[in-house]
């Protein structure tokens, strides 16, 4: 029987943090992961952006979740030498007067805090719009998900740690004089989980803290009648959809939301939506490669959720990553293992604790 000091269920962008931050503290880790081909992780656009939403609202703790993100991620990078995370500025079309006002009552703010230079920008070339203005928000950019998922795979084999494609059997997850064994075949000390929004076939999770807002993507490259280039320093770009580069000519385009359908795969309806988002977008033709859907694991206050699970001694949760999870994972999982394994370490903080779950009135 194989002893770990931890065993982590899910190597999605919570797994792989998770992973991570308990190599940092000394911990012997074992991972499971079916390996599902629809995850969240996998069909993400993986950008960190510091102003989001209709209203330009700052991200949720902005300062203190990017920063250390994109410090995480360059140190990551050292170690396998590739890039997994590049600043790019992320162009947004200010398309009503509404926005316009919204965007003029907040600038001077960012401008400060350095997330913006000028009050507008130009246009993208290439790009179809009628709006009269355009901004440029720096500080953010995007992870590239298969350099990270590459560096902790690295890390997980250099580390002496352990790795198993299979699906995780709850049934066999027992626990017995302090210890926590699954079937004959490892022993533990604590067990982390992070399986996204497939938490809700974990018997040790709380029912219904995660909602399932399942979003669909594409990736592909653009062409035009006289073979031209479509700009490869293009910025991230958001119209309606956003519109991210990859390197070499590839495009991300999304996403959907959608919280009615349960499915996993990708459908009919989703690929037309994005197929028009991005004729609408640009004069170039667009050839999909690559139909993604995942769901992201949503909670109602639009928090991550992290902790020692209620009733079970050891069973920890890093999950509700929500729609930032690229910029929220690593931060919450240095959270999560100083609370772990770290004497006397500061408790999570109530607004992100698995606490506000548990129904303390009874
Ligand atoms: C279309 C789309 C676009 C997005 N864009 C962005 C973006 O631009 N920026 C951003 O920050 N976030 C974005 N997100 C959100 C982000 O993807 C999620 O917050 C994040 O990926 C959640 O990661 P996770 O590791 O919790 O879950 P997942 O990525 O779903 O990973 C869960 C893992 O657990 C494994 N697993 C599940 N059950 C089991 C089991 N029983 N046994 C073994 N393994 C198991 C799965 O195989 C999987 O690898 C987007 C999401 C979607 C869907």
């Amino acid at each position: 029987m194989k002893q770990v000091d931890i065993l982590i269920i899910g190597f999605g962008v919570a797994g792989l943090s998770a992973t991570v931050a308990a190599h940092k503290r000394g911990q012997r880790v074992a991972v499971f992961d079916a390996d599902q081909p629809y995850t969240s992780s996998r069909s993400a656009g993986a950008i960190i952006n510091p102003i989001t939403g209709r209203k330009y609202n700052l991200s949720w703790k902005v300062e203190e979740v990017i920063s250390a993100s994109t410090a995480y991620y360059s140190e990551l990078e050292a170690f396998t030498g590739n890039t997994i995370f590049k600043k790019q500025p992320i162009y947004r079309e200010l398309h009503t007067i509404e926005a316009e006002n919204n965007w003029a009552a907040k600038h001077d703010t960012y401008q400060e805090l350095g997330y913006v230079q000028n009050m507008f920008a130009q246009k993208p070339a290439n790009i179809n719009s009628n709006a009269a203005n355009w901004i440029e928000i720096q500080g953010g950019g995007q992870v590239s998900y298969s350099a990270y998922r590459h560096a902790v795979t690295k890390l997980i084999y250099q580390g002496g740690h352990t790795y198993k494609k299979d699906e995780f059997d709850y049934s066999l997850l027992h626990t017995e004089n302090g210890w926590w064994y699954y079937g004959k075949d490892i022993a533990t000390k604590k067990v982390i989980f992070c399986e996204g929004s497939n938490c809700i076939n974990n018997r040790f999770i709380p029912k219904d803290i995660i909602e399932h807002g399942k979003g669909e993507s594409l990736i592909g490259y653009f062409v035009n009648e006289e073979s031209e280039m479509f700009d490869p320093e293009f910025p991230i770009l958001k119209k309606d959809k956003f519109l991210v580069p990859m390197g070499a000519g590839w495009y991300w385009v999304g996403s959907t939301l959608d919280f009615e359908d349960a499915s996993d795969e990708p459908t009919s309806q989703g690929k037309e939506i994005l197929e028009n988002a991005v004729k609408e977008m640009t004069g170039f033709r667009f050839i999909i490669k690559v139909h993604l859907a995942g769901k992201r694991p949503t909670t109602y206050d639009r928090r991550p959720i992290l902790g020692e699970l209620p009733n079970y001694k050891n069973l920890f949760i890093l999950n509700g990553l929500g729609t930032k999870g690229f910029s929220l994972a690593p931060w919450c999982a240095e959270k999560l293992l100083d609370k772990m394994v770290v004497p006397n370490a500061a408790e999570i903080d109530k607004e992100i604790s698995i606490n506000r779950f548990v129904n303390t009135s009874a």
